[in-house]
């Protein structure tokens, strides 16, 4: 019997240890440097000073980049584990830092493990798993991202060198970043699936610019490190063609799937915290000499928001255990509809939460306003919720055919007909 919805004692020991080193030594860091860029800073050495003896720690326990296998320093966990690791990881913005496994350097390293030179993976890979340096992926652009048929920026072969030509829009950390993984038109000629090519760029190449840095919501213009990159004449050496040409999409599903995922993993355990503030605020507050926990509103707001979060949850472990098959198309599938769920569920949980928190859920001294940002942010990044809705519904009608006639196979008179043969009925009279 396959299904089994345990976690064995000695995986929960580790969990259970990772839940108090986070609540104690890592969340304090989210307080006291609440900057979102802050954990991807390797440059303050303060910052540096503070998180090394926490990453060494975390090394030590073998708990160092959860989502590689061995052959790249991590436990080779699978996604099961590392869904309720993020579960743990994913209330606090710097544990996924301190714990080897934030994105996009979780995909890049990946990318890089599986096709960069030997020169490469000791020159940025190695730095990169060792969490010392970070790096940045790059391919939405100013007129498009989530139809990749727009995209303009091109590289071209000249000689022993590729040459990239074009803009890169939201580039995240791109101005913190010691190279950036970069997507580029390589044949017009073809459908850009098969048209495109990954290549890596070291962040000092000439003909690299960022022209802009762009914040999010309420951060002052000008702050922020979402990069709009300029690349002119800028030349990188053949061999930094990551795989082959026109390969670059079937590498970047790779990577994106993964992602994907690993934010339905992390807001599960936001939601998580948004539910338990939530009761908690209901059990403390009073009105009109009761406390809110006694209103039948409010207890629909908790049992609504408990349902959707378990519900989610179960999705995304579910989705977690078909990766860990290697069930991809079916894993594919349901990291859309997990994608599409996120945004959905926290919205409507962080949502309840602040209106239960009323002035303080709006203000700044709560954690809620950060997270109800985070709300647009899961339904665009790495695709639309819309774009992933269309992906569902055409992988589910592809397992469908139409039927022959103005009458559904479910059309009761004809139902009946058949029922009535098979059972031996044709010569009654209907009752
Ligand atoms: C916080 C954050 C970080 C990001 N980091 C990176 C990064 O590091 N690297 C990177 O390359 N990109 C990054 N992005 C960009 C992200 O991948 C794009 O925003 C996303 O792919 C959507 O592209 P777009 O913004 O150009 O929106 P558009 O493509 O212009 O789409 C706008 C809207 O149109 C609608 N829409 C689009 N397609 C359809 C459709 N087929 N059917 C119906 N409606 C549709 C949707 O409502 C969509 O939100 C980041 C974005 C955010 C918000």
């Amino acid at each position: 019997m396959g299904w089994d919805f345990c976690t064995e004692p000695e995986f929960q020991e580790k969990l259970d240890w990772m839940d108090n080193f986070v609540r104690e030594r890592v969340e304090p860091l989210d307080i006291a440097f609440p900057d979102p860029a802050a954990p991807y800073d390797r440059r303050d050495p303060r910052l540096r000073a503070l998180t090394q003896p926490l990453k060494e720690e975390v090394k030590r326990r073998g708990l160092w980049a959860c989502h590689l296998g061995p052959e790249l320093g991590g436990p080779g966990y699978g996604q099961i584990k590392l869904a309720l690791m993020n579960e743990i990881l994913g209330r606090s913005q710097w544990a996924p830092t301190i714990f080897g496994c934030q994105a996009p350097d979780s995909g890049n390293a990946e990318i890089l493990a599986a096709y960069g030179t030997e020169e490469q993976k000791q020159r940025y890979l190695a730095p990169l798993l060792a969490g010392d340096i970070v790096s940045c992926f790059a391919m939405t652009e100013p007129q498009g991202g989530s139809d990749p048929s727009g995209f303009r920026c091109r590289a071209f072969r000249d000689g022993d060198q590729w040459v990239l030509e074009g803009e890169k829009y939201f580039a995240s950390h791109a101005d913190l970043a010691a190279f950036l993984i970069v997507m580029a038109v390589t044949n017009r000629d073809v459908p850009i699936h098969r048209g495109a090519s990954m290549f890596l760029v070291p962040a000092d190449t000439p003909g690299l610019t960022i022209v802009r840095r762009a914040g999010l919501g309420t951060e002052a213009l000008g702050v922020g490190h979402h990069c709009l990159l300029r690349f002119e004449n800028c030349r990188v050496p053949a061999d930094h063609l990551l795989g082959q040409e026109g390969e670059g999409f079937a590498i970047a599903q790779t990577r994106l799937g993964g992602g994907r995922i690993h934010h339905a993993m992390r807001t599960v355990a936001v939601a998580k915290k948004a539910l338990q503030m939530m009761c908690e605020r209901a059990l403390s507050r009073k009105v009109q000499g009761e406390s809110l926990a006694s209103k039948q509103l409010v207890q629909e707001m908790i049992a609504d928001s408990f349902v959707q979060l378990e519900q989610f949850r179960l999705l995304v472990l579910y989705t977690a255990w078909h990766i860990d098959q290697g069930h991809l198309d079916r894993a594919r599938l349901l990291i859309a509809a997990a994608k599409i769920q996120m945004a959905e569920v926290l919205h409507d949980v962080v949502r309840r939460a602040i209106q239960l928190h009323g002035a303080l859920g709006c203000s700044n001294e709560l954690p809620l306003m950060r997270w109800w940002l985070a709300v647009p942010v899961m339904g665009i990044a790495d695709g639309p919720t819309e774009v992933h809705k269309v992906t569902v519904a055409r992988q589910l009608l592809k397992q469908y055919t139409a039927y022959v006639g103005p009458w559904p196979p479910e059309f009761l008179p004809l139902q009946l007909e058949h029922a009535r043969r098979r059972l031996g009925l044709d010569g009654e009279t209907p009752s």
